[in-house]
């Protein structure tokens, strides 16, 4: 590695001490990024525009107070970091989970940088969230933390500034509440959010957007290397959003898929789910085991899914998930390839070991990139006024993913034909963010 490089990411850890997830999302970028840069836009190192873009253009930290069904005031801690606004109005997420810190957030901002860039549209990257815990929390403290959230949150975002989405923790029913507070206090009924119901100005297909997004990237990837999807046996982790419609189109493509998980363990159905199967599971609310009273399949409490044989594995659950002993265990047994539908599920041993093993992989930052892509989508037809049809939407999202899939080869493909997505994502990110902050001046 070049002395850039060690000079570069020795100022990151010193500017960003206990942020050990920020530092693992900007090394995994800039190992790709520096010899590009290096070779292509040696202007760029001058120009500080790596020390630029992985300093968030704003960060907000708030207090949230709220009364619980007892009325006891409960403290929680809201963010929003607003990364980079040099391709559109910062976009991005909230998660509300205990988990959340600032480190999580500015590794999700710095990725949503790159991830909106490859979807083509004008979107800026930013993410935001709170330590709040929803599990277990009846809708009405739901409702009363998600009008405290937006309470400090509204005066910061903004159809052209700043619009949030959903992530963990964050559904529909959340987005509403906080779509109902910001209009309360704005007296303004405008794009603010995205992942709206269907009937109140969100896009149809959003819900389902980064789950069919990801198996749209994966059978691209198949299609490109003369394979399919047919009768591919594919394991799964997680059991929410993403997971259910990674999943349903799976299925729909001819795979079968035979994981799901949660934090808790993993149901193994060496049948295949079905759509039925999978309903069920969502009506499980978290208890998975149950899965087993009803089909024939085996629940392995505290167990992840990347111990079964598989041809595709898909972490759909969260960041981390997946280390350098699981992707070992995976390649083992004959995985053909890894797609990420978490924000950086695997660490950056587990990486090192898929793409030494010169396996498909395709990073989050490209493979999920379909939720926020369908937001987008989302933002234009608030603008105009109008709603497009579930197909005009799905097919949109199809070439969206289609063009991230081409864009990765363009970047990622070396003089042997050999694809390396990551190493594309990055580039094919960064080289649009990076004309643009060019283009608009040191700022
Ligand atoms: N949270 C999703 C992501 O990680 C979607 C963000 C959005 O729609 O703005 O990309």
């Amino acid at each position: 590695m070049s002395s850039y490089f060690k000079t570069f990411t020795a100022g990151v850890e010193q500017r960003n001490p206990h942020q050990p997830e920020f530092i693992q999302a900007v090394k995994e970028v800039v190992e790709d990024i520096i010899p590009y840069i290096e070779e292509h836009a040696k202007e760029l190192i001058d120009q500080k525009l790596l020390e630029r873009i992985s300093e968030p253009e704003r960060v907000i930290s708030f207090r949230v107070t709220w009364l619980d069904d007892k009325n006891r005031v409960q403290v929680n801690r809201g963010y929003r970091v607003q990364m980079n606004s040099a391709l559109g109005p910062y976009k991005g997420g909230l998660r509300f989970s205990p988990t959340v810190n600032l480190s999580i957030l500015k590794f999700l901002a710095f990725e949503q940088i790159f991830k909106n860039s490859l979807t083509g549209l004008p979107l800026g990257g930013g993410k935001g969230g709170s330590d709040f815990d929803p599990k277990g929390k009846s809708d009405n403290e739901i409702m009363r933390f998600c009008q405290s959230f937006m309470t400090e949150l509204f005066r910061h975002i903004g159809s052209e500034t700043d619009v949030p989405a959903g992530d963990i923790g964050v559904g529909e029913r959340e987005i509403g509440f906080l779509f109902g507070q910001y209009k309360r206090l704005q007296n303004n009924f405008t794009g603010v959010l995205t992942g709206k119901g269907p009937s109140w100005g969100g896009s149809y297909i959003r819900p389902e957007a980064t789950g069919f997004g990801l198996l749209y990237f994966v059978e691209r990837m198949f299609y490109e290397n003369q394979n399919s999807l047919k009768g591919k046996v594919i394991t799964i982790s997680g059991a929410g959003n993403v997971a259910y419609y990674a999943a349903i189109k799976a299925l729909s493509l001819g795979a079968k898929v035979i994981t799901v998980s949660n934090s808790n363990g993993t149901i193994y159905d060496e049948n295949g789910f079905t759509v039925e199967k999978l309903d069920y599971v969502n009506s499980l609310n978290r208890n998975l085991a149950e899965y087993t009273k009803r089909y024939p399949a085996e629940y392995h409490e505290g167990k992840k899914p990347w111990g079964f044989k598989c041809d595709i594995a898909l972490p759909c659950a969260t960041q981390n998930e997946l280390d350098e002993q699981d992707a070992k265990t995976l390649i083992a047994n004959g995985c053909m390839c890894i797609a990420e539908g978490a924000n950086m599920p695997s660490t950056a041993e587990a990486i090192k070991v898929i793409l030494k093993a010169k396996i498909l992989y395709a990073p989050g930052k490209a493979a999920n990139a379909g939720g926020v892509a369908v937001s987008g989508l989302e933002m234009s037809q608030n603008r105009i006024g109008q709603q497009w049809s579930t197909d005009k939407v799905d097919a949109r999202l199809k070439k969206i993913m289609h063009d991230i899939h081409d864009t990765c080869v363009h970047y990622g493909k070396d003089s042997n034909g050999v694809i390396n997505y990551l190493k594309g994502a990055n580039i094919g990110g960064f080289v649009k963010v990076a004309d643009a902050m060019r283009a608009q001046g040191v700022v």
